[in-house]
């Protein structure tokens, strides 16, 4: 069966309107998928119709934070419509509008022309993120691409990175907890970390409730995918996969499109069929 639990629509960072994303994965044969916006559940609000053949789980991507690094924690079949995914995201939402306040602070000094009116028109009313103020940055001319910005100024560790608005990732996995969901562990291999911080994150990250982790995201080399198989089976680890999808643009990482899940794992949707 094709499953794909990490994709992002216009609702945070992504290309495509929740409509044309299901279009989309439908006709890609995914007959299970989860719109995992960041810190949104806004996509299920504009979703009036299902492609034949697909079955939606709700989800959502929360960012949070870690030993002063930025973890992303994927909410899968959570109640959109709870008291505690209000809650998630209307904190969300203020720390986001914080952040961007801080991050176009940090970019005006370094030149870049009106970075938060820009990177708000971009996000649209969505949730407003880095990739907007990147995506500003490449269209006022001040660099030529979004992975320069990122290289130069938002991604990791650079100074635009800003992380202290987030909450911890007790406080993400309890909001999707009780809004009914699986706290998952997001793209394991994205954060630059030793396996023995991994561990050491997986530790605490069970100890609060967190039930599965990403054995695959997008295309990864067959090792890591082994590697991960074998950190879900010692912390007893429901997997989860998905191509974390953002946009067409990447041809590389469509809808439904991911390494081969391994054999030895068990499937966080095993439940749900
Ligand atoms: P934010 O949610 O604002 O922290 O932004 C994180 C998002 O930025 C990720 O989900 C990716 O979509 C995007 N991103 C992160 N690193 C890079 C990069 N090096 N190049 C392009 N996009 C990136
Ligand atoms: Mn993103
Ligand atoms: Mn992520
Ligand atoms: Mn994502």
């Amino acid at each position: 069966m094709k499953i794909d639990f990490h994709c992002h629509t216009t609702a945070s960072d992504g290309a495509l309107s929740p409509q044309q994303l299901v279009q989309r994965a439908g006709d890609r044969g995914v007959e299970l998928l989860s719109i995992t916006d960041h810190d949104s559940v806004s996509a299920y609000r504009q979703l009036p119709d299902l492609p034949q053949g697909l079955r939606l789980i709700p989800g959502i991507e929360l960012s949070c934070l870690w030993q002063k690094r930025g973890i992303h924690i994927v909410g899968l079949n959570i109640d959109p419509d709870s008291a505690a995914m209000a809650e998630a995201t209307a904190t969300q939402s203020r720390a986001r509008a914080l952040r961007a306040e801080m991050i176009a602070e940090k970019l005006e000094k370094y030149g870049v022309d009106n970075p938060l009116a820009g990177a708000l028109a971009l996000s649209d009313g969505g949730a407003i993120g880095r990739p907007h103020f990147a995506r500003h940055m490449v269209n006022s001319g001040f660099v030529g691409s979004e992975s320069e910005a990122f290289k130069k100024f938002l991604g990791s560790g650079k100074t635009c990175d800003i992380k202290v608005c987030w909450p911890s990732p007790e406080q993400a996995i309890s909001w999707i907890i009780d809004a009914g969901g699986i706290a998952v562990l997001a793209h394991p291999g994205k954060y630059s970390m030793t396996r023995s911080k991994l561990v050491s994150f997986l530790d605490d990250f069970t100890s609060w409730g967190g039930r599965a982790m990403e054995v695959v995201s997008g295309r990864q080399i067959p090792s890591q995918t082994s590697d991960f198989s074998k950190l879900c089976r010692q912390f007893s680890l429901l997997a989860s996969w998905g191509s974390d999808f953002h946009s067409p643009a990447q041809t590389w990482l469509d809808l439904g499109s991911y390494s081969t899940p391994p054999p030895d794992i068990t499937p966080v949707w095993r439940h749900w069929q």
